[in-house]
């Protein structure tokens, strides 16, 4: 059935699919980039100097129909007339560098991480039950999704703060995230800010880490 299946549709559109192998377990793709020009990563002038050829294997990506799928793809290797930079392209911004998953793979196992805090172990075994088999090194170096707190919220975060601690001088008043939580959850209006009457410590500890005025407030 999937030999007949057409799979373009499922990638870049300058990618055409040479090869497909499949085992019950998996899909093994063979994509190739027909590009002609890419955008220099240096200077941004667009390239058509096609300078060679470059392989990434044993990409994984999105499973399809309960079997995992890997891609090994041949790009184009371009040369900047501008710069002389010589650069792989990424269509449709598809791969990540150096990662053995696809961008939207790991977009996947990014708010999988999420949702279960952060957990690792829990996320590898939930995405390889799901077909897709990434090592636990793979699963760790995968950033979590931002978290998605307004500025509003956040500025009344740090207000939180400053009132409950009468925080004149950081240094010398740090407080732990769990303490900072209680009073978010203990002083919130849910009318006025109902992102934050359920935010978990995690989610906290990802605001805390990506605002400076926060962070050198909270022990570490
Ligand atoms: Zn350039």
């Amino acid at each position: 059935m999937q030999d007949s299946f057409d799979f373009r549709g499922f990638f870049p559109k300058e990618y055409t699919v040479k090869e497909i192998s499949s085992s019950p377990e998996a899909l093994t793709l063979d994509l190739e980039s027909t590009s002609t020009h890419a955008p220099c990563p240096k200077c941004g002038f667009s390239s058509y100097r096609i300078h060679g050829k470059r392989r990434r294997k044993n990409i994984v990506d999105l499973p399809f129909l309960e079997r995992s799928v890997l891609l090994n793809i041949t790009l184009n290797e371009y040369i900047c007339p501008e710069c002389m930079q010589i650069f792989a392209e990424n269509p449709g911004d598809f791969l990540l560098e150096r990662k053995s998953v696809t961008a939207r793979c790991e977009n996947h196992i990014s708010e999988v991480k999420h949702i279960l805090r952060g957990n690792n172990a829990k996320t590898k075994s939930i995405v390889n039950s799901g077909h897709i088999p990434v090592q636990a090194g793979v699963v760790r170096y995968i950033p979590v999704s931002p978290v998605d707190i307004c500025d509003t919220d956040r500025d009344w975060i740090y207000k939180i703060y400053k009132i409950c601690y009468q925080d004149d001088n950081p240094s010398e008043h740090q407080y732990s995230l769990e303490e900072l939580l209680e009073k978010i959850h203990a002083n919130c209006e849910r009318e006025l800010h109902p992102s934050l009457v359920d935010l978990s410590l995690y989610d906290l500890s990802l605001l805390v880490s990506s605002d400076k005025r926060l962070k050198e407030r909270i022990k570490k």
